[in-house]
């Protein structure tokens, strides 16, 4: 399979092509499909799989598909993370895969100053990348809004267990708006990520590596 073949935008494949990538990695193969149709994935991948360009590049895909501002405090679409340095990291592959698109993305993490992420809330996203905690801190604030984003993913699920974000990971997930597509990458699918992907996502398609 060749990346021309999968059915992404002519910008995001632009970009693909500036990184000199030659062929999608298998997680890329199995997950952009399903994604492209809008269809809930769960995605069994670890770390160094390409698991990162495989959900950013059709989301990058289906956000360019319908063009439409998001109002302000708002994003089209959230990303979870459980920290700030694999929230910076997503932040950074959506820089470079999004370069030729126009899409507008922020990061919020936490153990920073909000008014920078405030502002950048302010002016509605086309994508957010965010920690749950501070995301949650921007909630209550009034600062973000997540009723009208339709399109969610979860990082590194089990991760975010581990570090005791299920009660925020829940909260945040009933604040979004339906109907919605949902996203699930994990390393792992021990029984309480299971649960999470049985009450919120619809219908996935699950693809391991
Ligand atoms: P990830 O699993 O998302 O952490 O990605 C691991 C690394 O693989 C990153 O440095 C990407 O730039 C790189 N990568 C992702 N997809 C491809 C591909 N199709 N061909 C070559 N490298 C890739």
């Amino acid at each position: 399979t060749k990346f021309t073949e999968l059915g992404l935008a002519a910008p995001v494949e632009r970009a693909v092509v500036d990184e000199g990538y030659e062929t999608p990695t298998p997680i890329q193969v199995r997950a952009i499909p399903p994604l492209l149709q809008g269809k809930d994935v769960v995605g069994i991948a670890q770390t160094g799989t390409g698991k990162t360009a495989a959900f950013v590049l059709p989301i990058l895909t289906r956000l360019l598909a319908e063009k439409k501002q998001a109002p302000g405090l708002s994003c089209r679409c959230l990303i979870l993370a459980p920290t700030r340095e694999l929230a910076a990291q997503i932040g950074d592959s959506i820089a470079v895969y999004g370069r030729h698109t126009g899409l507008t993305h922020a990061v919020v993490f936490g153990g920073v100053k909000h008014g920078p992420q405030v502002r950048a809330l302010a002016r509605g996203l086309d994508i957010l990348v965010a920690t749950p905690g501070r995301l949650l801190d921007h909630a209550a604030d009034r600062k973000a809004r997540l009723d009208l984003t339709s399109l969610v993913v979860l990082d590194e699920a089990d991760q975010m267990l581990d570090l005791g974000f299920m009660p925020a990971l829940r909260k945040i997930l009933h604040m979004v708006g339906k109907p919605r597509q949902t996203v699930m990458f994990s390393a792992t699918m021990p029984p309480p990520i299971r649960a999470l992907a049985d009450d919120f996502l619809r219908d996935p398609v699950t693809v391991a590596v």
